[in-house]
């Protein structure tokens, strides 16, 4: 846990880019040390770590979910789940659809393109996701709200190529805004920019910054999540 960094990031992000702290494979002592600094936002990958997480800590915490979402773990989240930024694919947002109205409630997400190199990263490619938006059943759905797009640059030292991805990223996000949510106030967010790259994507115009290890530390993957 570095809080020291923590402040510095605080400090250096410009005010209209909100900070994630990525807290996944971090105890939840971590986060209520952070959450004791101010910090207000998290964000996590696995639905049921973050149940676990959300029933223990402050119920003031803004849940951001950031990882691949099975159908079936939606119901883990769906209560109090404050952002899905994760939204790959069309039957996922129809899914969460049906989980937000059955809780009584609207659900805020991001439509997740895919922008790096690697096949590995999930994400529509934009035909995919104009075709979900042009469906005639897309309107009908009346418990997500539409916030913006999010995408992962390519993990490499090239900042060059991954300055290009968060620029096409940015561009997608024009192009959706010109062309499907016009009128769409809340259509306004780009989540993008991690540990090794956040001030890139500032520069790039990102709103949203998702940052794990630079605040908590390397992630032990070997080892389950050890106070909850
Ligand atoms: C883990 C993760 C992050 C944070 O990564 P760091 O490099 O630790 O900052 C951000 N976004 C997503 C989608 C992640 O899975």
């Amino acid at each position: 846990m570095n809080i020291e960094k923590y402040r510095e990031i605080k400090r250096t992000l410009p005010a209209s880019v909100r900070l994630i702290a990525v807290s996944k494979f971090k105890p939840a002592s971590d986060i209520q040390l952070l959450y004791d600094e101010g910090q207000r936002l998290f964000g996590e990958n696995k639905a049921q770590e973050m149940k676990a997480k959300h029933e223990v800590l402050p119920q003031d915490i803004e849940w951001h979910f950031i990882g691949t979402l099975q159908t079936n773990k939606i119901k883990y989240i769906a209560p109090y789940v404050a952002m899905i930024h994760s939204i790959d694919r069309a039957e996922l947002l129809w899914e969460v659809n049906r989980h937000a109205e059955k809780n009584g409630r609207v659900i805020p997400c991001l439509l997740q393109f895919h922008i790096a190199q690697e096949e590995s990263k999930h994400g529509f490619y934009l035909e995919e996701c104009e075709e979900m938006l042009r469906n005639p059943e897309f309107p009908t759905l009346q418990n997500v709200r539409i916030c913006g797009v999010m995408g992962m640059g390519t993990f490499t030292e090239d900042m060059e190529q991954v300055r290009q991805e968060f620029h096409h990223l940015h561009d997608i996000f024009i192009h959706l805004k010109d062309n499907y949510f016009q009128n769409n106030p809340d259509f306004k967010e780009l989540s993008m920019g991690m540990t090794d790259d956040y001030p890139i994507a500032v520069e790039e115009g990102s709103t949203f910054v998702r940052i794990g290890s630079a605040i908590f530390g390397a992630r032990d993957y070997s080892k389950p999540v050890n106070d909850l």
